[in-house]
């Protein structure tokens, strides 16, 4: 074999995976079809620690999320990665919305978040005196890191552990050979590189399925949909008004957790993301300015400084989801696929939020699979 474990994919998951393998594995390769990592999903997200609140009971985001944040703080004061333990406020602003901050309360507990803190309207205005709530959660274990400088640590780690890093360069074509795959390449000449892997990891992110379909493995339900989240800024100075992390009670079915306000390591503060699923698969990083009204209408009712000029499109970020529009919550497709005729071949599907909080337990959890 020219590999021994190859991964498909270089943004934080992928790269985590491979940091992680390649500690104890030669002939580790990770193979990218942009000219550097984490140009998509990866560099187009909110950045933030997620403390695992709202996933459904037993799921991996759910376990992945609880795990992979106290992880992810640990790796961050070890590598000196930039982070801000800021703590997050889920805001009731209407009565009818109270009784769901106590059942958040409640599926947190059951996930292994256990320090939530309910707060009154006088507490939250001690807290952050320009929001209005009636009634907050507070959630101490969430913050925000820069995961540009997190993505660049797990290159690093992989090169010194002896890994390589094939940039511009695209997997389109795997079969499935003696003992492992062949993989097909194309870099940025159009000149083809075939090799042979052992163990082959799929984090190819919002193609991931068509990575699948390509070893062979078609099904319906892995199919991904491309769901768009946009960003608006809140300009300066009022940025300078938000000290934390602030979101309102989130829809029923989580495909997204509503419109609410992150702020960056820079100081910055962004309101989004929203949640548009796309018509087809097409990268549409374009942000709406017609949607600025939606933004302020929905974000000043807990911020009651807004005003409409505040606001000026941002960024926008597309969410691989397996969930198709409307149904319930799915969780992370994380699967060693020999059940399927496909030994040796892992594929990770679907890896939308929380991908950047979960990757080192993502990381430990392929790990676990390939021991097998
Ligand atoms: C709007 C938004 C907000 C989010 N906010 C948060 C948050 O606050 N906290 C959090 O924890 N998570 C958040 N997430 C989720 C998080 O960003 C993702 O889970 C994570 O970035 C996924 O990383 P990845 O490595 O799986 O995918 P990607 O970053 O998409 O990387 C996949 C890589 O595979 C490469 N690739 C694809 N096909 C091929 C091929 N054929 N050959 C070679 N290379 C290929 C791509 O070029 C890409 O670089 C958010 C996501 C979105 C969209």
């Amino acid at each position: 074999m020219d590999a021994e474990i190859t991964v498909i994919g270089a943004g934080v998951v992928g790269l985590a995976i491979a940091e992680n393998l390649s500690a104890d594995h030669s002939g580790m390769f990770v193979v990218e079809k942009h000219t550097a990592f984490g140009q998509e999903t990866s560099s187009r997200n909110s950045e933030v620690i997620h403390a695992g609140i709202y996933y459904p009971e037993g799921s991996l985001k759910s376990r992945l999320c609880v795990e992979g944040k106290k992880l992810l703080y640990d790796y961050c004061r070890k590598y000196e990665i930039p982070f801000n333990n800021c703590g997050k406020l889920i805001v009731a602003t209407a009565p009818g919305e109270i009784s769901i901050i106590e059942g958040i309360r409640q599926t947190a507990f059951k996930n292994g978040v256990d320090d939530l803190i309910i707060l009154d309207q006088g507490q939250v205005n001690e807290m952050e005196p320009a929001i209005f709530a009636l009634k907050a959660i507070f959630s101490p274990s969430t913050g925000i890191i820069d995961s540009h400088s997190l993505m660049k640590r797990y290159e690093i780690n992989i090169l010194n552990n002896g890994g390589q890093i094939a940039y511009g360069t695209e997997v389109t074509g795997i079969r499935k050979i003696e003992n492992g795959y062949l993989v097909s390449t194309f870099d940025q000449e159009s000149k083809r590189f075939d090799f042979s892997t052992r163990i082959l990891i799929n984090s190819a992110g919002l193609t991931s399925d068509k990575v699948s379909e390509m070893a062979g493995i078609v099904d319906e339900n892995l199919v991904i949909k491309f769901c768009k989240g946009e960003y608006f800024r809140l300009n300066p100075p009022k940025n300078r008004l938000i000290n934390r992390l602030v979101y309102p009670v989130p829809v029923h079915n989580l495909e997204g957790i509503g419109i609410h306000v992150t702020i960056d390591m820079g100081g910055g503060v962004k309101l989004g993301p929203d949640v548009t699923y796309l018509e087809s698969n097409v990268y549409d990083y374009k942000v709406s300015a017609g949607k600025q009204e939606a933004f302020f209408r929905s974000a000043s009712k807990f911020l009651p400084f807004l005003e409409f000029d505040d606001l000026s499109p941002e960024m926008a970020g597309i969410r691989p989801k397996i969930q198709k529009s409307g149904e319930p919550v799915r969780d992370f497709y994380i699967q060693e696929e020999t059940k399927r005729g496909f030994p040796g071949l892992i594929n990770l599907i679907g890896i939308e939020s929380p991908g950047l909080t979960s990757s080192l337990a993502i990381a430990n959890y392929v790990r676990n699979l390939i021991s097998v």
